[in-house]
């Protein structure tokens, strides 16, 4: 049992332990442990999820692992450490599904760089609205890609804050749009967050070099 109620809303098992190992890489053992038992998920202390895409991992048990980052390494110890765990979740579990697989051509491709994430955002969104129940709608607004989450296991139950707190979702946004875009860094904020009091938590991405027509 977790710190917020259960949600009934899942990440497969496969996203609860990717977030596990790269929080437990930086941290060790006893850092991860202390971090489950701060989250009320002692049951998960050398148990881990299995890697699997059953749809079991909480979405209140990922918020509450967040909110312990963030009191046991501050605010912004918390954060980095989110937005790492955020990138594995990219590199070693998103990134091997076939839809996205398929996109990954494209950081080779003589395209502009707009229209590899044009691409991109869609294929990746797919995947979380089919194999989780987080969702995500991508919208473009001017030049910058508006990369919307309707229903965020990251900040999901936590109370209000006067800041944004969905780093994971914003680290695995930025090693998304790394590896499609072959490199490239993006400007990416979350600019609305649900733990502020906004309607859903949404991250706009930009980039300087695609303000000229690219
Ligand atoms: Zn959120």
């Amino acid at each position: 049992m977790s710190r917020i109620p259960l949600s009934g809303l899942y990440y497969p098992n496969k996203f609860g332990l990717l977030v596990i190992d790269a929080l437990r890489d930086v941290m060790g053992q006893n850092g991860i442990d202390a971090i489950l038992r701060l989250s009320k998920l002692d049951e998960m202390v050398d148990n881990y999820p299995p890697n699997d895409l059953e749809k079991a991992f909480d979405f209140a048990a990922l918020s509450s692992i967040m909110i312990s980052l963030d009191e046991l390494y501050g605010m912004r110890g918390g954060q980095g450490l989110a937005s790492r765990a955020g990138k594995a979740l990219f590199a070693d579990g998103l990134k091997d599904f076939g839809a996205v697989a398929g996109v990954g051509d494209l950081a080779l491709r003589m395209l502009p760089l707009r229209a590899k994430v044009k691409v991109g955002l869609p294929a990746f969104a797919a995947i979380f609205n089919r194999i989780t129940d987080q969702k995500v709608e991508v919208l473009e607004d001017g030049n910058d890609f508006l990369w919307i989450i309707t229903v965020c296991p990251v900040c999901w139950g936590r109370g209000q804050s006067n800041k944004p707190v969905c780093h994971l979702a914003g680290g695995l946004l930025e090693e998304s749009l790394r590896w499609v875009s072959g490199g490239a860094e993006f400007g990416v904020v979350e600019e609305l967050c649900h733990a502020q009091g906004d309607n859903h938590c949404q991250f706009r991405i930009s980039s300087p070099r695609w303000g000229s027509g690219q």
